[in-house]
């Protein structure tokens, strides 16, 4: 019934016609605002997505883009990668989904696996299937074991979608049509020491920060901002959860954007990367304070344990997942993919800065670490047209959220230096075409 959808070779007639049905269904049955609004379905010609490999994605008609999206971060293996399919394909040979019932040894073995891993004592893992899902079963945690009921949050951060994290979510577009959202969400200002101790008092359950804000506009905080939000939570008892849903996992060179900054979160969320781009996973880790808050709570608080199922899904942590997620980490260390990603990062980002110096109207500044990388152009409408540049030259970026003078660069980690001045060249040549519109206007 459905065979031709899941062809590799499509004659073209059935090309036309998935292009045909994909648009009426999105219309009819999806949200016609896709339609509207998405680049790539403004035209027809690239529209419809069919194979991705590597740090390549082809739509239906083979036609390929340079993938510098990443799907905002899952693709730090590219698309994909045989290794991550090879260990799905054998644990599907064996199991598929969780029973729920007995014990799931590959979640076993992946959560000790990410605490050694992980800085500091981090080494309790709850499995979820997306960043804001994990984010909220984090704030639930800590109202759990600290007894208290207000989280701190941060001006232009994102943390998903979902209540929870929407409330600790500073885009006030995406939060106003649906309040009353969570109450005790406190915004303070991002990389602000002195507003600090104002924010972060003896009433704070937890404070939600991102090590680099990702939908914010790629923002690197002083490594002293971090240091004292560390600080404060030892002092207020608050615990501090670190959100690394788009910058972990190897996105900047190392499986936790905290290492950079020499942080010992009580709580780090992961996502995107950690499902080695095969698999929808995310997860919460948290160290002994933050799972039994004895701390605040007396020597003999039970902590998460009184009932282990206050923070669970059903579909979290799956064999199928988890062994995309081991299989992650198999790749990362024989390829050495960690170290690599540093290096080409700081390729990137000299090569991006020499542009910004020579591109002073449209450019305004490159910053990130790693291979996650912010171009911040003078304007939101130059960075909505550096995007559609970069499209028409088949390089998928993508504005941030809260930031849309900024475009996101972030290949994935197995990009090589060839693939890399591709895109170098395309940005250069999209600058230029920028900057001809606006001689012409
Ligand atoms: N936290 C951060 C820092 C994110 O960047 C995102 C998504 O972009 C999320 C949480 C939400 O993740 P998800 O879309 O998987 O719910």
């Amino acid at each position: 019934m459905f065979d031709h959808l899941f062809k590799t070779e499509l004659t073209p007639e059935e090309e036309q016609q998935i292009i045909e049905t994909t648009l009426k269904n999105y219309s009819e049955h999806l949200n016609p605002g896709f339609v509207q609004m998405k680049r790539s379905a403004k035209s027809d010609a690239h529209g419809v997505e069919w194979r991705g490999e590597g740090v390549w994605m082809y739509n239906i008609h083979g036609h390929r883009f340079l993938d510098c999206l990443g799907g905002y971060g899952v693709f730090a293996l590219g698309h994909r990668h045989p290794h991550v399919i090879k260990r799905v394909k054998q644990t599907m040979e064996r199991i598929g989904l969780y029973s729920q019932e007995l014990l799931n040894p590959l979640q076993a073995v992946l959560a000790k696996e990410i605490a050694d891993r992980a800085p500091g004592d981090l080494k309790y893992v709850y499995y979820h299937c997306g960043g804001a899902e994990t984010n909220d079963a984090a704030f639930k945690l800590a109202r759990l074991t600290t007894g208290r009921q207000v989280h701190v949050t941060f001006t232009k951060s994102f943390h998903g979608k979902t209540f929870g994290a929407l409330s600790a979510t500073n885009r006030p577009v995406l939060k106003k049509k649906f309040r009353p959202l969570v109450p005790g969400f406190f915004m303070a200002p991002y990389n602000d020491i002195d507003a600090l101790k104002d924010y972060i008092t003896e009433e704070v359950a937890s404070v939600i920060v991102e090590p680099i804000q990702g939908e914010g506009g790629i923002n690197v905080p002083d490594r002293e901002f971090l240091n004292a939000i560390r600080r404060l939570c030892d002092e207020t008892g608050a615990l501090m959860h670190v959100d690394e849903v788009q910058s972990g996992w190897g996105r900047t060179g190392h499986y936790f954007c905290s290492e950079h900054f020499g942080i010992e979160p009580d709580i780090v969320s992961l996502g995107k990367a950690l499902g080695g781009g095969l698999a929808t996973q995310s997860a919460f880790i948290a160290n002994d304070r933050a799972f039994y808050g004895r701390h605040l709570l007396g020597p003999n608080n039970p902590g998460a344990t009184e009932n282990p199922w206050w923070f669970t899904n059903t579909f979290a942590g799956s064999q199928l997942s988890c062994a995309a997620s081991l299989a992650s980490i198999e790749v990362y260390e024989q390829e050495h993919l960690l170290a690599k990603a540093r290096e080409k990062g700081e390729y990137l980002k000299s090569r991006i800065a020499d542009l910004v110096a020579k591109h002073p109207r449209t450019l305004k500044e490159i910053r990130g670490l790693g291979l996650w990388l912010g171009l911040e152009c003078q304007t939101g409408e130059l960075g909505a047209k550096l995007a559609d540049e970069l499209f028409a030259r088949d390089i998928l970026v993508a504005q941030t959220i809260n930031n849309p003078a900024t475009i996101r660069i972030q290949p994935p980690l197995i990009v090589e230096q060839a693939e890399l001045d591709i895109v170098l060249n395309g940005i250069e040549d999209s600058v230029i075409a920028c900057e001809s519109v606006a001689k012409a206007v």
